[in-house]
């Protein structure tokens, strides 16, 4: 029988009302306006790196450039000083900065909402577009990051070995409407509960849903 999956939802939502996402840093607001293009250009520096590191270097970086026009005219010496901290700083400090200069130039100034003129986009692959298009486009769409895909897989949600079949199973089994919130309750989750060395098991309100619950 398949999982009761609004039910692991309400009590994963019960447990932890604030949520993370990108650039945010485990329920920290950000200093700076969220627009898709700060949105965007957080979710590159999230990239394989921890929270509290992409929060700090995104804060460095819009407090000069809070958008991408003015982000155009820096060097990319410039931004790569502000983004140090950040692993594979450098490619990335190449990759906002032309960014920048596509979305205030060929784009007017417009973050594109769909896959495909994301995905078109420096260092955008499928997992931050879709991070993009659920938190800067409120998008009802499944963002599968290493969380989602770990723990969707645990509880039994989904049986895949990929985070894009992750992804595919997951625009199947979850209903319409709780797709796009799926990532930021998830992320949280797995850094707190679910880990993924040494989870949680008996602090966790899933334990009677989950297959992996050792019994
Ligand atoms: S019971 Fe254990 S494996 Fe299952 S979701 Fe909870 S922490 Fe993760």
């Amino acid at each position: 029988m398949g999982k009761d999956v609004d039910r692991i939802l309400d009590l994963l939502e019960a447990r932890s009302p604030e949520r993370a996402s990108p650039g945010t840093a485990l329920g920290r607001e950000p200093s700076w306006e969220r627009t898709p293009f700060t949105m965007l250009v957080s979710t590159v520096i999230s990239q394989r790196n921890r929270d509290e590191v992409t929060y700090e270097a995104s804060q460095r970086l819009f407090s000069r450039w809070p958008d991408a026009a003015s982000m155009s005219l820096a060097s990319v010496d410039e931004i790569d000083a502000e983004i140090v901290k950040v692993n594979f700083h450098v490619g990335k400090a190449r990759a906002i900065r032309e960014i920048a200069r596509i979305v205030s130039g060929d784009l007017g100034g417009r973050v594109p909402s769909d896959l495909d003129g994301l995905m078109s986009l420096p260092m955008v692959g499928r997992k931050t577009a879709t991070c993009v298009q659920c938190f800067a486009f409120g998008m009802d769409v499944v963002c599968v990051d290493t969380h989602v895909h770990r723990i969707s897989n645990r509880i039994g949600l989904v049986s895949t070995k990929t985070p894009e079949e992750t992804e595919n199973e997951l625009m199947r089994v979850v209903p319409p409407g709780r797709r796009g919130t799926l990532n930021e309750i998830l992320v949280r989750f797995g850094q707190e509960v679910c880990r993924p060395v040494g989870p949680r098991h008996e602090k966790c309100p899933l334990r009677d849903l989950c297959d992996s619950y050792p019994r």
